[in-house]
């Protein structure tokens, strides 16, 4: 898959994108991600890419004509390609999103700066616009990293195992068990002795229902939409009432 990353400061972006797995995607070629600077494509002969806003206020607006010729050059002759703006206005960024984007062939990211950038862009390139959260940050750099991040995750073969992902938090409906590792006991904290037993049905069966009891205290928002068998329901009906008699 072939990410584009249009950006004034695209340096900002490439730490993120180039350790770890993401990073090994990249040298194995599953993930091709390249980053454009806006500012090589100015005419304007200070080199800028942002003026002050019409009908004044606070702060600079990117242009138009940087972005819309290095948005041209990237797309080239290639039709079929998605255009994403990040933005703190656009739809907010889920796992569900996150999967519809993983089956594109190319995704074009635009990151604003400063004020954000001129509405003819938007209205003449860009196909959705996805905000990371309900929060403001002062570029699209980071936000840019965590979509790729999270798009590439659930591409075959970027993660070391495929059925990694299966339990996840959100990915599975419900928030993950906690998890443990070596040694069995730390500072006197040990270990839970289901999980030192061997026994993979109650292993199985333990961490469902910390999962259940995790995301009922946590995200009852997931528990409605989620379905549970019999017995699952019946452990949900015990958290309920233990919860009311607190
Ligand atoms: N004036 C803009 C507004 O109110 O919508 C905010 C501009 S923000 C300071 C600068 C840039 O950061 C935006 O153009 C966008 O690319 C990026 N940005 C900031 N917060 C974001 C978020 N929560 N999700 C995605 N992008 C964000």
């Amino acid at each position: 898959m072939r990410f584009d990353i249009l950006s004034v400061f695209p340096d900002m972006v490439k730490p993120a994108l180039s350790e770890s797995m993401i990073g090994r995607a990249v040298d194995k070629g599953i993930l091709d991600i390249r980053l454009h600077n806006i500012r090589d494509y100015t005419k304007d002969k200070h080199r800028r890419t942002d003026d002050t806003p019409y009908g004044g206020g606070w702060g600079m607006v990117m242009t138009c004509q940087p972005i819309m010729d290095c948005h041209r050059a990237v797309v080239g002759e290639d039709k079929d390609v998605l255009t994403v703006y990040m933005s703190p206005g656009g739809k907010v960024l889920t796992q569900k999103m996150a999967m519809k984007l993983a089956k594109q062939k190319r995704i074009i990211i635009l990151c604003g700066h400063y004020e954000g950038i001129d509405q003819r862009v938007i209205d003449s390139i860009v196909d959705e616009e996805i905000s990371i959260g309900d929060y403001v940050l002062t570029g699209g750099e980071l936000p840019a990293a965590v979509l790729v991040d999270c798009v590439s995750r659930l591409i075959p073969g970027v993660l070391p195992d495929d059925e990694c992902h299966e339990d996840e938090s959100i990915e599975s409906g419900l928030l993950e068990y906690p998890q443990y590792t070596k040694p069995a006991e730390y500072e006197g904290m040990k270990v839970p002795d289901v999980l030192l037993s061997g026994h993979h049905a109650n292993i199985v069966k333990w961490r469902r229902r910390k999962a259940i009891e995790k995301t009922f205290l946590r995200r009852k928002d997931l528990i409605r939409k989620k379905k549970f068998d019999k017995s699952e329901q019946e452990f949900l009906s015990e958290l309920k009432e233990n919860q009311k008699k607190k």
